[in-house]
C-alpha cells in the first residue's frame, strides 16, 4: 500500500471481528441473518466517528414479497418474510472507478454436532494443519473474508489516501439459498445512483482468483409408483425401484455434460455434477411406495443457458421413463425450485483480475492460480444482471466450507485484507 501513512492490517481486530459475525448464528431464514447485518451496519456507523473521513451506511428493508415474485428472481430455499440490505459506502473525491466488495453474511446451519469438536457458533482459534486458524461455522465460508475485507476498507481510511473513486462494501443476506441479498443490492444500487465499475466478492478461494462459476439449478423429481401391501408386493410398482433407470440416466447424462468442459474448469474431476441430496418416499414399512420425491442439485456449464440445460435434464428422464413399461404410462415428473444459478464468467484477462493477480503476487511470492469454481454464488447474478466484472478472492479453502470444523488460517485472514487495501487503492485513486 502506498501510504501518507503506514497502514498495516490489526489482525486481533480482525479475527475479533470474525469471531462476533460467526456468534450471531446467522443461518439463512433464521433471526441472526437480519441481526449480523444490523450489526455491520450499526459498526459502519461507528466507524464514521472514530476513523475520519466518512463511511456512508445505507440500510433498507427488501421487499421480499416483492421481490421473490419477479420473473428474474433467481429463487430462495428457506422460509423468510423479510431481509435488510445495507450498502457501506466510502465516497470518493469524484472522478474515479467506483469499486464494489460483495460478501454474504449468511452461512448454512452446521450439520451434525457431534461432528464437531467444538460448538460452531463459539468460534475458537487453535492449530489447524500446524497453522494458527480460526474454526466455527462460517469462519471459512465466509465471514472470515467478510472481515478481512472489512479491515481492508478499515485500512485504507485510516491511511489517509484520498480516492477519487468510491468503495462500496455490501454484506448480503441469502447468498446460500438463491441470491436475495445481492438480487436486491443490484436494484437499490441502480436506484441511488451507485454503478461499480468491477466486484471483489471475498468467498473462500484460497487466496487464488476464481473469476467464473459453473451454475447450480435446484431440481425435484416426482416419481410414482403403485401402492400395495408389502406381503404382496409383486403386484404393486415400488416408486423407489423406479428411481433406478432414472438415476442411471442422470448418470449418464452428467458423464455425456462432463466430456469437453471449458479450459478455466480442468481441474475439477467433475466440472459440472449432478447429485441427489435428499430422497423421501413411501409412508409405511410394510407398504410398496406409491411415491418417491427425490431433490437435486444439477451443474450448469460456462456460458450455457439454463433454459437448455434443464430442457436436457428433463428429456433424459422423459426418456428414462419412455423406455420403462410401467413409467412409460405413469412418467415422473421435474419441478424446478429454490436456488437457480445461472453460471457467470469474466474475463480472466480483465483489469480486476489482473490486478489482483499482480498485488497477490507482490506480497506472497506466489503467483495467485486463475480457474473457474463449480458452484453457483452471487458471481453470476452481479456479471449477469448487473454486468458488473467480478472476481472471487478470499481467504479459506472451500473443502472446509460447509463442513464440520470448518476454518481458516489467521495468516490467510491478514493476507487478504493487505491485498485487498492496496487493490482499493490502485483501482479507486
Ligand atoms: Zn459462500
Amino acid at each position: 500500500m502506498q501510504h501518507n501513512r503506514r497502514v498495516r492490517p490489526d489482525e486481533s481486530r480482525l479475527v475479533d471481528l470474525a469471531c462476533e459475525l460467526i456468534g450471531f448464528q446467522p443461518v439463512g431464514g433464521t433471526p441472526g441473518e437480519a441481526a449480523i447485518q444490523r450489526h455491520l451496519a450499526e459498526l459502519a456507523r461507528q466507524a464514521r466517528s472514530d476513523d475520519g473521513p466518512s463511511w456512508q451506511v445505507h440500510t433498507w428493508d427488501i421487499p421480499v414479497a416483492e421481490v421473490t415474485a419477479r420473473a428474474d428472481f433467481p429463487g430462495m430455499e428457506v422460509e423468510r418474510t423479510h431481509a435488510t440490505g445495507v450498502i457501506v459506502r466510502l465516497p470518493g473525491t469524484g472522478g474515479g472507478r467506483t469499486l464494489l466488495i460483495d460478501g454474504h453474511t449468511d452461512v448454512v446451519p452446521p450439520g451434525d454436532l457431534d461432528a464437531w469438536s467444538q460448538d460452531p457458533f463459539t468460534p475458537v482459534r487453535t492449530r489447524v494443519d500446524g497453522r494458527p486458524s480460526l474454526v466455527g461455522r462460517g469462519a471459512c465460508d465466509m465471514l472470515g473474508g467478510l472481515a478481512a475485507a472489512w479491515e481492508a476498507l478499515r485500512m485504507v481510511t485510516e491511511s489517509g489516501i484520498a480516492l477519487r473513486g468510491d468503495v462500496v462494501l455490501a454484506p448480503v443476506s441469502a447468498e446460500e439459498d438463491g441470491g436475495l441479498g445481492t438480487y436486491a443490492l443490484l436494484d437499490e444500487m441502480r436506484a441511488s445512483g451507485i454503478h461499480p465499475d468491477a466486484c471483489i466478492v471475498p468467498e473462500p478461494t484460497d487466496l487464488d482468483l476464481v473469476p467464473a462459476n459453473g451454475g447450480a439449478l435446484t431440481f425435484r423429481l416426482i416419481v410414482p409408483g403403485a401402492a400395495v401391501h408389502a406381503s404382496r408386493r409383486s403386484e404393486g410398482v415400488s416408486a423407489i425401484e423406479n428411481l433406478w433407470p432414472i438415476h442411471t440416466a442422470l448418470v449418464e447424462l452428467e458423464r455425456v455434460r462432463n466430456r469437453d468442459v471449458d479450459p478455466l474448469m480442468s481441474r475439477w474431476p467433475i466440472a459440472y455434477p449432478i447429485s441427489l441430496g435428499t430422497v423421501t418416499a413411501g409412508d409405511w414399512a410394510s407398504t410398496v411406495p406409491d411415491r418417491l420425491i427425490a431433490n437435486g442439485r444439477y451443474g450448469v456449464a460456462l456460458g450455457e443457458d439454463t433454459a437448455s440445460a434443464r430442457a436436457q435434464l428433463e428429456d433424459a428422464v422423459a426418456r428414462a421413463c419412455a423406455s420403462d413399461p410401467w413409467l412409460r404410462e405413469h412418467p415422473a415428473t421435474v419441478e424446478w425450485w429454490g436456488g437457480q444459478f445461472a453460471s457467470g464468467r469474466t474475463d480472466p484477462g480483465s483489469e480486476i483480475v489482473e490486478l489482483l493477480a499482480e498485488t497477490s503476487t507482490r506480497h506472497t511470492g506466489r503467483a495467485p492460480e486463475v480457474y473457474a469454481a463449480p458452484y453457483g454464488s452471487d458471481l453470476r447474478l452481479l456479471t449477469g444482471i448487473g454486468q458488473i466484472p467480478t472476481v472471487q478472492y478470499g481467504p479459506g479453502d472451500t473443502a472446509y466450507a460447509h463442513a464440520p470444523d470448518e476454518h481458516v488460517a489467521i495468516e490467510d485472514l491478514v493476507t487478504c485484507a493487505s491485498v485487498l487495501a492496496d487493490v482499493i487503492v490502485e483501482y479507486c485513486r
